[in-house]
């Protein structure tokens, strides 16, 4: 009988599918992925995804997934309400924490019951490593300004929202997991009160879980596509690596001047300070970008043309999510 759930929320490419695969690898955990994305519908209204679980997908075989099969996907998408019976009767006998990584609060907020334990563990990256990843997979839409903006919202946030809900959180940078996993995994532990947590970064049997970073995916030694994977580590990511990277890719991504007029914005400097993030040191600026080659400008102009649009469309998306905990309850 599920009695916790453990809502792993950061921005994205912030870590939250490794952390929350390998707390879903304890004796009495599941990883159910990003449940959100059932959910999701396009801007005509038909369901934005048909394929769900990443295990299966990666496996050649094509067989029906044992937890996110097409049955369980219409039962809980015809009654949202029974979606923690649904799961009960799916994940593996004994299960009593889930591991969601949906990274979406009004997910989190359809699914409040009492009758199952609600905690957020929020994971971090400072502001420029948050940045390059985007700009590595060339997925920095906006100019860095507004990038920054939507960071620095997004992650005080979700602090903001459990502060509010007296939501239990624990809030884990993701250099510091990256540096020392086990001493992170040891704060969790305690944090969750809930039993041991597993060291484990490898898997020869993936979890079943829904979508989440195609690298994680790369922990698996049955993974042979990995066709999705782009940027600087995809080379190590198709080596069979097997481990959790320090994320210094900002240092050859963006460059001293473009570090520092971010920690001048007023919003990155709030949030930072939430989070412990200071303006890295630039003196090593033999490893910075030298000159910015990318058409990125950190400037509040463009932010305010470019933030209503966005807006708008992620709260269209977000409010067709239904109300889940109702029957539950
Ligand atoms: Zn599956």
């Amino acid at each position: 009988m599920i009695k916790q759930i453990i809502y792993v929320m950061s921005s994205t490419y912030s870590g939250s599918t490794i952390l929350s695969a390998i707390l879903g690898s304890s004796p009495n955990a599941y990883f159910v992925g990003e449940p959100a994305l059932i959910f999701r519908r396009n801007a005509s209204g038909r369901w934005r995804h048909q394929i769900f679980c990443t295990a299966c997908k990666l496996d050649p075989a094509d067989t029906e997934c044992p937890i996110w099969g097409r049955p369980v996907i219409h039962a809980v998408r015809a009654r949202p309400e029974l979606y923690f019976d649904i799961l009960n009767r799916r994940v593996p006998e004994g299960s009593t924490r889930l591991v969601d990584s949906s990274k979406n609060l009004r997910w989190i907020d359809s699914g409040l019951c009492h009758t199952v334990e609600t905690c957020v563990l929020h994971i971090t990256k400072p502001v420029e490593a948050f940045l390059a990843s985007l700009v590595n997979r060339e997925k920095a839409r906006f100019n860095l300004g507004y990038c920054a903006q939507h960071w620095s919202d997004e992650n005080l946030r979700i602090v903001d929202y459990c502060r509010a809900r007296r939501i239990k959180y624990l809030h884990v940078d993701y250099n510091q997991f990256a540096r020392n996993p086990d001493e992170t995994l040891f704060d969790v532990e305690n944090w969750s009160g809930s039993g041991p947590i597993s060291r484990q970064a490898e898997w020869t049997d993936p979890p079943h879980y829904i979508k989440g970073n195609p690298g994680t995916a790369t922990h698996f030694t049955s993974v042979e596509h990995t066709e999705e994977l782009e940027g600087m580590n995809s080379e190590l990511y198709r080596a069979g690596h097997r481990r959790i990277f320090l994320d210094e890719k900002w240092r050859t991504l963006i460059n001293a001047g473009q570090v520092k007029a971010l920690y001048n914005l007023r919003c990155v400097r709030a949030a930072s300070d939430v989070f412990g993030y200071r303006c890295p040191d630039l003196n090593r600026s033999s490893e910075l970008a030298s000159a910015s080659s990318l058409p990125l400008a950190v400037g509040a102009t463009a932010y305010r043309l470019s933030r209503p649009h966005s807006r708008w469309k992620r709260r269209r998306e977000f409010e067709r999510l239904p109300n889940r905990a109702t029957l539950s309850e």
